[in-house]
C-alpha cells in the first residue's frame, strides 16, 4: 500500500517556520516512504480564513521546494460528508445541542472554581460544565426550531461505552519518547463541539472525516496536537473509519518559549524570502538538515 501524507494548514495567516518544519517533514518522509503527498487546505472558520492567505499558502510552499497532487481538498466544498457523519452519530445518540452562550458557560464554570477547580481540556480549556445532555427532546426539539443557536457536543460518556478502549499508533518516536501504541484518553477533553448551528463541522471531526476521505495513512504534525489524537482515534471508532499511524514532531518557539503565532512577522516565511532568504535557509534555520 502506498503511505499517503498530508499538510494542512489553515489559511487564516501566514505561513511561519512552524509550517515549514511540519511541511518539509511531510515531504521528506513521503518522499523517503515513496509514498504521495497531499496538501488540505483546512478553512472552517470562515471569519477568520481569507483567500489572500491561501494564495500565499501556495506560493510558500512552492518556494520551499514542495510538490503536493491536484486537485487540493478544501474543507469548506465538503461541509455535505461531514453533516452525514453528524447524523451516523445522531443515529447512534451520541451527540447533542447545548444551547448556553459563551458567557453563560464561563459563569457555570466560575461557579464550580468556587466550589474547587473545575477540570480544564489537555489545551487548558475549561471542560463544559453544562446540563443540556439531560435536556428533553420535546424542549431540544422547540429551541433548535426557533432557531436559536447551539453547538453540538458529543456525549463522551455514551461514546465511551459504544467504543470501549483504544490506542492509536505511533509513527518512530512521540514527543515525550512515546513508541508503539498509546492509550486513547478522550475523557480529558469532556464533551467536545462537533458542530455549531452556522457550521457543520469543527476541527475534530473534519480532520477525521477528511483522512479517512483522503486516504491518509500517515499524519505528521505538530506535538501541540498530540492529546487531540484521542478525540480523533475516538470520532475513527465510532464513524467506522480507518485509522493512520501518528508522528507528533517538536514546535518551533520564539525567543520567549512561546509557539510561534502567525502574526509573528520575523518568522513568517514570506516575510524571510522578502529579506533574500532561501529555501535551504529555512531548512536549516527549523534544524533540518
Ligand atoms: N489545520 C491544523 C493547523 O493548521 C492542522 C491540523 C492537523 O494537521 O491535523 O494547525
Amino acid at each position: 500500500m502506498t503511505p499517503v501524507f498530508r499538510f494542512a494548514p489553515s489559511p487564516n495567516g501566514y505561513l511561519h517556520l512552524g509550517h515549514a518544519l511540519s511541511a518539509l517533514l511531510n515531504a521528506d518522509r513521503a518522499k523517503a516512504a515513496d509514498g504521495r503527498l497531499l496538501l488540505r487546505i483546512e478553512d472552517i472558520d470562515e471569519t477568520r480564513c481569507r483567500p489572500e492567505y491561501e494564495a500565499a499558502i501556495y506560493e510558500d510552499l512552492a518556494w520551499l521546494g514542495l510538490e503536493w497532487e491536484q486537485p487540493v481538498r478544501r474543507q469548506s466544498e465538503h461541509y455535505g460528508e461531514y453533516r452525514a457523519a453528524l447524523a451516523r452519530l445522531d443515529a447512534l445518540s451520541l451527540i447533542y445541542p447545548s444551547f448556553e452562550s459563551r458567557a453563560e458557560i464561563a459563569a457555570q464554570v466560575a461557579e464550580r472554581d468556587h466550589q474547587g477547580k473545575w477540570p480544564r481540556d489537555p489545551d487548558g480549556a475549561p471542560l463544559y460544565p453544562g446540563a443540556a445532555k439531560s435536556m428533553l427532546p420535546a424542549e431540544r426539539a422547540r429551541r433548535m426550531d426557533a432557531g436559536e443557536p447551539y453547538a453540538l457536543r458529543l456525549d463522551m460518556a455514551a461514546a465511551l461505552t459504544h467504543a470501549g478502549p483504544l490506542t492509536w499508533a505511533v509513527n518512530g518516536e512521540g514527543p515525550a519518547g512515546e513508541t508503539g501504541l498509546v492509550k486513547a484518553g478522550p475523557t480529558a477533553w469532556g464533551d467536545v463541539i462537533l458542530a455549531r448551528k452556522e457550521t457543520s463541522t469543527s476541527y475534530h471531526l473534519a480532520v477525521v472525516v477528511d483522512d479517512a476521505s483522503q486516504g491518509v495513512t500517515d499524519v505528521v504534525r505538530g506535538c501541540d496536537l498530540f492529546h487531540a489524537t484521542s478525540v480523533h482515534r475516538l470520532l475513527q471508532a465510532l464513524l467506522g473509519l480507518p485509522q493512520p499511524s501518528y508522528h507528533h514532531h517538536r514546535l518551533i518557539l520564539d525567543s520567549d518559549g512561546r509557539k510561534l503565532s502567525k502574526s509573528t512577522q520575523a518568522t513568517g516565511l514570506w516575510e524571510l524570502r522578502a529579506q533574500g532568504a532561501t529555501a535551504a535557509d529555512i531548512r536549516m534555520i527549523v534544524g533540518l538538515d
